[in-house]
C-alpha cells in the first residue's frame, strides 16, 4: 500500500491524525495534514484505510503496490 495526502484538499480536520496517530499529523501552522509514513506496514493497513474513509474533503489516497 502507498499513501498519497493532498495537502490542497486537506481542510485540517484531523481525523486522519486522531484515527492513524503513527500515521498521520497536522502541521502546527496551517492545521492540514503531515503524512509521517508513505509506506505503511500490513498491520497498520486498516488503520489507514479507516483514516482515508473518515477524510471529510477526501485528501488521502490509497494505492496498492
Ligand atoms: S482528515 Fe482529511 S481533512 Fe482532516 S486533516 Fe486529515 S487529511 Fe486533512
Amino acid at each position: 500500500m502507498r499513501v498519497e495526502v493532498d495537502r490542497q484538499r486537506c481542510v485540517g480536520a484531523g481525523m486522519c491524525a486522531l484515527t492513524a496517530p503513527e500515521m498521520f499529523d497536522q502541521d502546527e501552522h496551517d492545521g492540514r495534514v503531515v503524512l509521517l509514513v508513505a509506506d505503511p506496514a500490513a498491520s497498520a493497513h486498516d488503520e489507514v484505510r479507516e483514516a482515508a474513509e473518515l477524510c471529510p474533503a477526501e485528501a488521502i489516497r490509497l494505492r496498492s503496490d
